[in-house]
């Protein structure tokens, strides 16, 4: 007789719980799954997905006007949000359905009820429990509700953005990270009224200086306002029903909506871990090791809940190397160096490695090459936006520390950039590759002579 029910129980049907349960279910392991809500997790039901198809959706406006150019009229067009949120969620459903899929030919059984833990082997979820020999938890997080600020509750947040029942007319946006900074362009693009209000000097704080200055004055020729160095001091509903965003700086923006995009916080309450003895930390997030195993050994977490680096190929990146670790005792490190990621801002953001900024402060001389362009594309259609790529190379040992990209196809720049960086290969290596003609990609393997070097972190032209 086995001591426990299962060999796993997985909570939290995300990107990452779903991965290490079909992994481990596929490796004959007894394994279950819960999740309260829906199968795919923030990316899927109302994150990355959701996200891009939005995005899609705000791009045609810019798409019908550079048109022009190529000889084409384009009769006046329309746009119906209904429709956009209709069919948003018909695909969901149907990414929700080959998450659920996959597990099931795996052979894991699916829970649909929140669990939660009573000791470190038993787990209650709806009526029954269970117990199991290890245990991982992967709830994510949720968007900072921001309760300490007056008015809070008339704002909207990164979960019911991509349901609301109206698109609004006009839309103010807290937040410089990811998600204020896509939406922003999102809305925009739609054809809403934005403005971002951001309590740091520079949105993107922690992107290369030129990524965020670049979309900054991208983002303002738009007509997106961005107001820096300020934050909301209280949110008041008017008697029309639109909202008062009151800024510390006095001044107040009228708007449909508030979206508050001031981070996310970890998924740890109310699920009985003070029961188990696991550790959290500051900010709530489970405390994990290098192989995310948590303080009590057979319990494990991974993704958004451990608060590490939020991106859901890092939770997949991470399901895997406890597949790896806890279920074929081969034992993986997480490995969290020089992950390539993309801002899905209009321009895009794509990027990976070390900025200037933090290549300035670990090396002794670095040099920089960066090209700045009009993109073949705009020729035609007379837009003005410009393009620009850097790359940031250590000077002793020629590697290349650090790609950057601002520009049409980023994302998709910064996937295939994210090789040669974690391989570590050289401005040569670089070099010695072959344009491909006529791209804007090639301008990473074009740019030959370095635009400035910085030693001890001074600027020599
Ligand atoms: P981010 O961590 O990217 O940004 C949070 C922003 O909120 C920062 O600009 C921060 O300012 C600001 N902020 C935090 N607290 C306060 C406060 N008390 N008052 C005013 N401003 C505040 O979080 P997001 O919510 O944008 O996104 C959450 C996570 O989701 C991201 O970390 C990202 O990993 C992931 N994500 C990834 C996407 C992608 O891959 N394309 C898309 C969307 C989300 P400051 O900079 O000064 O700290």
């Amino acid at each position: 007789m086995a001591k426990y029910d299962l060999d796993l129980f997985v909570i939290g049907g995300g990107s990452g719980g779903v991965r290490a349960a079909r992994l481990s279910a596929g490796l004959g392991k007894r394994v279950a799954i819960a999740e309260e809500y829906r199968f795919g997790g923030t990316c899927v039901i109302r994150g990355c997905v959701p996200k891009k198809l939005f995005v899609y959706a705000s791009q045609f406006p810019e798409h019908f006007e550079d048109a022009a150019g190529y000889g084409w009229t384009v009769s006046e067009a329309s746009f119906d949000w209904k429709t956009l949120i209709a069919n948003k969620d018909r695909e969901i459903a149907r990414l929700e359905g080959v998450y659920r899929k996959g597990l099931e030919d795996a052979g894991a059984q699916i829970i649909e009820d929140r669990a939660v833990l009573l000791d470190r082997h038993t787990i209650q979820a709806g009526s029954r429990t269970y117990t199991a020999d290890k245990i991982l938890i992967a709830t994510g997080g949720r968007p900072n509700p921001h309760a300490a600020l007056p008015g809070h509750e008339h704002c909207i947040f990164s979960n019911e953005v991509f349901d609301l029942p109206e698109l609004p007319k006009s839309i103010v946006i807290a937040g410089g990270g990811y998600i204020a900074v896509e939406f922003a362009n999102i809305f925009h693009g739609l054809g809403v009224e934005t403005c971002l209000v951001y309590r740091g000097k520079e949105i993107l704080g922690r992107f290369d200086m030129d990524m965020r200055r670049g979309l900054h004055e991208a983002m303002e020729a738009k007509g997106i306002r961005i107001h820096c160095q300020e934050h909301f001091t209280e949110i008041e509903k008017r008697s029309d029903g639109r909202l008062d965003a009151h800024l510390v700086s006095g001044k107040v923006l009228t708007a449909d909506q508030v979206l508050l995009a001031l981070g996310r916080i970890p998924n740890t309450e109310k699920l009985g871990l003070e029961a188990t003895g696991v550790e959290t930390g500051k900010t709530g997030e489970i405390v994990v090791d290098d192989y995310s195993q948590t303080s009590v050994d057979n319990i494990w977490a991974i993704g958004d809940v451990t608060n590490r680096v939020q991106l859901t190929p890092v939770a997949i990146h991470e399901a895997m190397c406890f597949v790896e670790t806890a279920m074929k005792s081969n034992p993986v490190k997480v490995d969290h160096e020089a992950i390539a990621t993309a801002v899905f801002s209009q321009p895009e953001i794509g990027t990976v490695g070390l900025s200037e900024d933090d290549a300035a402060k670990k090396f002794d001389e670095i040099e920089i090459y960066r090209a700045r362009f009009r993109p073949m594309r705009h020729t035609l259609s007379g837009r003005q936006e410009r393009m620009t790529m850097k790359l940031v190379v250590d000077a002793a040992t020629r590697r290349v520390l650090g790609a950057h990209v601002l520009g049409p196809d980023a994302g998709e720049m910064a996937q295939l950039l994210g090789i040669p960086i974690k391989a570590g290969l050289t401005k040569d290596d670089f070099d010695r590759t072959m344009a491909v003609h006529p791209t804007a990609a090639e301008e990473l393997v074009t740019m030959y002579k370095p635009t400035y070097r910085v030693k001890d972190g001074e600027r020599i032209d």
